[in-house]
């Protein structure tokens, strides 16, 4: 047999190399990612005393959830995701995560400006938010108290079901019929008024909720945007309803109001930065520059097991235990051998849907915008997110021009100056936007070249609606990166452009993300785990399958030792 050694270096430069050759145990755990998920397993992990190794294929860490500097160093893009609301505080204090730098500033007010010269801004103080929604349509103000109210009040049932680990629904074995009383008792204070609003609100579209509580076109655009975030449907598509409401479960700390987002210090790579100084600091390995070709599975007679990974360049990692947190269609068709797998969790993996048709454009400005609307620069308005979305009809538009196969004339786009708030991203008096715009064709993951100009002229009509709400923006632009569906499938891995491994769907939710049997983090794989955003609890940087993973594992440790104990004969799975 051949040895299996932990990697390529020798005797005198590992301190474990002893282990390696005796056949023993490289490591306890191994992470295949080092996304934020991937940093959060292998911090809680290495907190338990487990020997861990991440192995992430880029050369920097952080995944989805990274900062760059595409402009030279003297500017910091958070590249992909820019603000961050979901991630659990009990996991920040976990973790000391403010020791290693973890930072959030409060996002200010949404802020809708049109080429009118008007603007619809939600101002967090009531009276100033109230006098802004009559300007448009005095009946939607106390529509939109009560909005809130019925929003608050259904993301309060449903945002504990978001932090558990989901039972599989439909088994009949001990274990998973008592999840499934579990789930029950959770959702004991849901009453028949609010099983019917919860049932309507997921499967019905955005549009189907908003259109008849609202009469203003601003209020409807606004609202209507968060239902299609990252998702390849338009506000008239059945199940955005959900959409909206996964974004708005997340505080920033115990006592903010549920939904409130926040820009962290030194972008988003900033949170991925905290989590590798926690997992460092507790003594977990991570590896860049490693990406995994293979995930070991050996064929046992009580079926397949985790054995470790083979890196691209041969060198063989093993532990029993691999949690891997890349996509799933990465992880079950590329990493791991298909006779190793049910058919039916591969027909599950092969028809999940993962597409966005999202495009991130990211600039480095020399002043800041005047919008028309604003002429006088208020802190408070640079510090929100600028939605460019004039009506729930121009979100629909932009989606249909794209499911026609060309990108929104008209790109809708969600717009943060981070640099306003965090002097660390721009030399003083530059700035840095962040513009999150949809839609494109989402083949042009797989369509390189095709897609090149197109999306330059798309990410050139994203720049010039700003310019229509803020004269002279176009003009303040010094630097620009463009991040379509083909990069972000092929630099970021994230298969399809989807910026959640996958569409939130009721089809891809709670007990059917991933697959059927399997939204508990296991896999059909003894000692394979997965624990990416395309797991219950993910979409988004909420670090829960990510700390959910180490629940099971370590569940399962100790089941294994119970085991172990029994006498042959009663033991059972
Ligand atoms: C444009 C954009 C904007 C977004 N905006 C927000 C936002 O503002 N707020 C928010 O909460 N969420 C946002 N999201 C979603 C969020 O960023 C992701 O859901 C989340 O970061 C995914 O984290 P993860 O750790 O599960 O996966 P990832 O971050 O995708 O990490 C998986 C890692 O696995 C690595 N990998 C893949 N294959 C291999 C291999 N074979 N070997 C080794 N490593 C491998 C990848 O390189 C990657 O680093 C956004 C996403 C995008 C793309």
């Amino acid at each position: 047999m051949a040895e299996i050694r932990c990697c390529a270096l020798t005797a005198a430069s590992c301190h474990r190399y002893g282990d390696c050759v005796q056949g023993a145990t490289a490591f306890d755990v191994i992470v295949v990612g080092g996304g934020h998920n991937g940093l959060v397993a292998s911090a809680l992990l290495a907190r338990e005393g487990l020997r861990v190794c991440v192995c992430e294929a880029r050369e920097v860490l952080g995944g989805a959830a990274v900062s760059e500097h595409p402009f030279g160093p003297d500017h910091t893009v958070t590249a992909l995701s820019y603000v961050v609301s979901l991630l659990p505080p009990s996991l920040v204090a976990d973790l000391q995560l403010e020791r290693h730098g973890y930072h959030v500033y409060p996002q200010g007010p949404y802020v809708a400006p049109r080429r009118d010269g008007r603007a619809l801004v939600l101002w967090q103080d009531a009276r100033r938010r109230a006098a802004a929604i009559a300007a448009f349509a005095p009946d939607d103000v106390e529509a939109y108290a009560r909005w809130r109210h019925d929003m608050g009040r259904l993301g309060r049932l449903v945002g504990p079901l978001l932090g558990g680990i989901p039972p599989a629904l439909g088994s009949h074995r001990p274990g998973d019929l008592a999840r499934q009383a579990w789930m029950l008792r959770r959702l004991r204070s849901i009453d028949a008024r609010a099983a019917v609003d919860l049932t309507r609100l997921v499967s019905s579209s955005i549009a189907d909720l908003v259109e008849p509580r609202f009469a203003s076109d601003a209020l409807r655009g606004v609202l209507s945007a968060s239902g299609v975030i990252g998702t390849w449907a338009g506000p008239r598509s059945a199940g955005t309803g959900y959409v909206m409401l996964h974004h708005h479960l997340g505080s920033l700390d115990g006592e903010t109001p549920s939904g409130a987002w926040g820009f962290p210090r030194g972008g988003m790579g900033a949170v991925s930065a905290a989590l590798a100084g926690a997992a460092r600091s507790f003594g977990a390995e991570l590896r860049t520059a490693s990406p995994v070709g293979r995930i070991d599975v050996r064929a046992t007679a009580s079926g397949p097991v985790a054995a470790g990974v083979t890196l691209d360049d041969g060198t063989r990692l093993a532990a029993p235990v691999v949690v891997t947190t890349a996509h799933p269609q990465l992880s079950f068709l590329r990493l791991v051998e298909r006779e190793h797998l049910p058919p039916d969790f591969v027909a599950d993996i092969e028809g999940w849907r993962s597409r966005s048709g999202v495009v991130k454009v990211n600039l480095a400005v020399d002043r800041l915008p005047v919008f028309t609307a604003h002429p006088d620069p208020d802190p408070a308005v640079y510090g929100g997110t600028i939605v460019l979305a004039e009506s729930l009809d121009d979100l629909e538009s932009a989606f249909t021009d794209a499911v026609s196969g060309r990108a929104a004339e008209l790109p809708f786009a969600d717009v943060c100056i981070p640099s306003v708030l965090d002097d660390s991203l721009a030399p003083a008096g530059q700035h840095v936007v962040s513009m999150f715009t949809q839609w494109v064709p989402h083949t042009w993951a797989q369509d390189q070249h095709a897609a090149a100009a197109a999306l330059a002229a798309y990410a050139d009509r994203a720049v010039a609606r700003m310019d229509a709400v803020a004269p002279g923006f176009a003009d303040s632009v010094l630097h620009r990166q463009v991040i379509g569906p083909y990069e972000l499938e092929h630099t970021y891995g994230l298969v399809g452009g989807n910026i959640f491994h996958g569409e939130l769907t009721l089809g891809q939710m709670f007990h059917a993300r991933p697959a059927a049997g399997y939204a508990d983090l296991r896999t059909p794989v003894r000692g394979l785990y997965q624990a990416g955003s395309a797991t219950h609890g993910g979409g988004g940087v909420t670090g829960i399958p990510g700390r959910n993973v180490v629940r099971q594992i370590l569940t399962d440790r100790r089941r294994e030792r119970w085991r172990r104990r029994l006498p042959v004969g009663r033991q059972s799975r």
